[in-house]
């Protein structure tokens, strides 16, 4: 018997539709065509991409965020035939987010612009389909209270925080201490450069960082994977998707990727999800929850894997994960300090302006020059964000080392 699926159409709107996890999206979307209607697509300056989808998914509404690229989009269109109307800029985005037809919202675009247009479909009540963990470590606290204000749902997509979800009881908003959880491990594949000393890590390259053994990720994400600032956002992201802190967290290097984590019980117990390592079977799992579709993603065989290892993460080389790890206690703006100095260290590290072993030390350093406020406001926490990216830019054009 196949199993029951959602009824359709469910519309959705894809930000971020040109992104790795956007086209992952799609390709799940493709294989339900009776179940789910594209709303919407939203894409920064990759119009070809962004027009290749228009003409395949036909949504109402397209937006780039960038105003010349909407334009060269609008026309392109225009030229098919093609029915979509483009909007542009961030008011685009919110748009599209909160549209009365959609459903379902994933919000995929990378880093700090993602907050709003995410904060967008909470605000109007949609199943939010989150891989933009940006949004939870700027503004955890107003996030999470907006999608209960609004009643919207949020579900995981990043592959270690939809495990969690999938391996925890569904009632595990109670508090997690209620439903009789001990801790949460959280693996980490350790990255390109896991087994790498501090002298060679001194001198990969972004092609080298961006080469990551088991999952085809954007830059910025790679890059992240590859300093384990990654895991530092993903801790800081399970704090708040399970309103935990990062003494119940416990991260575990895991180099096959194939337990996607696992929560441990009272009892002794500890469950766990696995999968090959393939973003779709999240994001299927998320966008027909709590039933189960098809993703395209084969049987795990755990013949040919034949072993598991795990380790314990080294703070010494991998710094980045002991600086998240502080800034979601110290609270407050912190967590945005460091992500927005994290987002300016890294696109220095791609532009070749910056050493690899440079940027915790950038981000460090930024956390120090930038004082924290309580996060209770937006307008605080953009402006701490602003702050932290000025002092990170002067610090990478100092030539900090
Ligand atoms: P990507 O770089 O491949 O795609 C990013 C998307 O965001 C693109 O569509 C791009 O056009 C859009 N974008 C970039 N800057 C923008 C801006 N200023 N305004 C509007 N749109 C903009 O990134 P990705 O790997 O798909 O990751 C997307 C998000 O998902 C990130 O937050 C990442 O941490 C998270 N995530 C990704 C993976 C993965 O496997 N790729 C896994 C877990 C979580
Ligand atoms: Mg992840």
């Amino acid at each position: 018997m196949p199993h029951e699926i959602p009824h359709g159409p469910v519309g959705v709107t894809v930000l971020g539709a040109t992104g790795s996890i956007g086209v992952n999206t799609l390709d799940v979307i493709a294989r339900h065509p009776d179940i789910y209607r594209v709303v919407a697509l939203t894409g920064n300056q990759q119009v070809e991409r962004l027009l290749e989808q228009c003409l395949r998914f036909a949504p109402e509404f397209a937006v780039c965020a960038d105003a010349d690229a909407a334009q060269r989009l609008a026309a392109a269109l225009k030229q098919a035939g093609a029915k979509t109307r483009v909007l542009s800029g961030m008011g685009g985005l919110e748009e599209v987010a909160g549209l009365p037809q959609v459903d379902q919202v994933m919000a995929a675009i990378v880093g700090a612009a993602g907050l709003y247009p995410a904060l967008a479909a909470a605000r109007a009540g949609k199943r939010v389909l989150l891989a933009n963990k940006e949004a939870l470590v700027m503004a955890g606290q107003i996030f999470i209270d907006e999608v209960r204000r609004h009643g919207a749902e949020l579900l995981p997509i990043d592959s270690e925080h939809n495990a969690i979800f999938q391996c925890l009881p569904v009632d595990f908003a109670d508090g997690l201490e209620e439903v009789g959880v001990r801790r949460i491990l959280l693996t980490a594949s350790g990255g390109p450069f896991r087994d790498a000393s501090l002298g060679e890590l001194a001198h990969v390259t972004p092609a080298q960082a961006c080469a990551h053994p088991n999952w085809r990720m954007g830059r910025k994400i790679s890059v992240d994977s590859a300093t384990m600032m990654n895991k530092g956002l993903e801790l800081i992201e399970a704090c708040w998707l399970f309103d935990t802190s990062p003494e119940r967290i416990q991260v575990v290097i895991h180099p096959q990727s194939v337990i996607h984590s696992l929560v441990e019980y009272v009892d002794g117990s500890v469950l766990a999800q696995l999968g090959n390592p393939d973003m779709r079977t999240p994001i299927a799992h998320a966008m027909a929850w709590p039933q189960r579709m098809a993703s395209g993603v084969g049987s795990l065989d755990l013949f040919d894997i034949a072993r598991l290892d795990f380790a314990e993460p080294d703070l010494g080389r991998f710094p980045c994960l002991r600086l998240a790890c502080e800034a979601m206690r110290a609270g407050g703006t912190a967590p945005a300090i460091l992500n927005a100095a994290n987002e300016i260290a890294v696109q220095a590290f791609l532009d070749e302006r910056l050493p690899f072993t440079a940027i915790p030390a950038v981000i460090e350093k930024t956390l120090e020059k930038t004082t924290r406020h309580e996060a209770s406001e937006l307008e605080v926490i953009m402006s701490d964000d602003r702050l932290a990216r000025s002092a990170a830019e002067q610090l990478v054009a100092e030539g900090i080392s």
